[in-house]
């Protein structure tokens, strides 16, 4: 890193405090109950280097749902089961530029889902798997990825989602209806729902973030966790789709690999390595964590991580 030490957490505590003063602007989820109950006012952020610099600042210790971050972990789990050409032959990799829930272009211009970060796609992807691993096998994969052996389902999480999601449903029968869907639509719809509801905290995802970041490596214990070339396709995708419609300008102001989850999370696997996992429950109008969004683009501005400052 081309930064020392001091000038990384001066700059993390800068960002954070950023974060926290947009948090107010944001308003937290509503669609799915249970997610309604977040306190709007949280901020957290964990930072991790692989090197043994650490930092947790705020609300790090939070737990709360993992939402769309999951759909990270179920593309590595389907590159690491099926490989490339066996995900990308049932999902593209094209950014949408519509919301996370939309059906819209999934009905008029193509048949498959457009990528795997929307959740068309990530719908589609866990059909890939469902018949070979089970909402266990993959709960571990998140433990293992995020290394967080606490990782737990949330069960009012996930019966407030099973409960209210009936767009999820739609979409999970549509794919069927065009004959794409790979298993059966309530076994595929449970483990998404199930997926979503993972409770890990700011550490969890930049531990996730830090592993990207080091090309699939574990730092702390040397073991290769994610093949090189599958990172590849996660830190690609993350970037150009991992931000909603909002990727495009997150792209163009912050530069990093990245996801967010409307249950306020962020993980993000700038170049360092360097992990950074955030929550802010009060989300804009995208569906991102309003104060973890402007953290980031300071922290990146101020440290240069943007992938093309060459
Ligand atoms: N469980 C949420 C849904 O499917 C995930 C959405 C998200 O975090 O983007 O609606």
């Amino acid at each position: 890193m081309e930064f020392s030490r001091e000038k990384l957490k001066k700059t993390a505590e800068e960002a954070f405090a950023v974060g926290k003063d947009h948090v107010s602007l944001g308003h937290v989820a509503e669609y799915i109950p249970e997610l309604a109950k977040a306190d709007p006012n949280a901020f957290g952020m964990y930072l991790l280097d692989g090197e043994g610099f650490s930092l947790g600042l705020g609300d790090h210790e939070k737990r709360f749902s993992i939402q769309s971050i999951s759909k990270v972990i179920i593309l590595a789990a389907s590159l690491m089961l099926r490989g490339f050409d066996g995900t990308f032959s049932h999902v593209m990799m094209e950014p949408s530029g519509d919301s996370f829930n939309s059906i819209l272009k999934l009905d008029t211009r193509s048949n498959l889902p457009f990528n795997p970060m929307i959740n068309a796609g990530a719908i589609q992807t866990v059909s890939l798997l469902a018949d070979s691993m089970s909402f266990e096998d993959l709960l571990e994969l998140s433990r293992r990825l995020c290394l967080d052996p606490e990782i737990i389902l949330d069960e009012a999480v996930y019966h407030s989602e099973s409960e209210t999601g009936d767009r999820n449903r739609a979409i999970v029968y549509l794919l069927k209806s065009k004959g794409v869907l790979m298993s059966d639509p309530e076994k595929t719809i449970d483990i998404y729902f199930k997926m979503c509801s993972l409770s890990v905290n700011a550490k969890s995802l930049a531990s996730l973030g830090l592993i990207i970041s080091n090309n699939g490596i574990d730092p702390f214990s040397g073991k290769r966790l994610i093949a090189a070339d599958h990172v590849r396709v996660l830190r690609s995708l993350m970037f150009t789709c991992g931000m909603y419609d909002y990727s495009g300008k997150f792209g163009v102001r912050v530069g990093v690999p990245a996801k967010s989850g409307v249950g306020g999370g962020l993980v993000c696997a700038p170049r360092g390595p360097m992990g950074v996992g955030l929550y802010g429950p009060a989300l804009d109008a995208f569906g991102n964590s309003k104060g973890a969004v402007k953290a980031m683009e300071h922290l990146s501005r101020t440290l240069r991580l943007h992938a093309f400052d060459y």
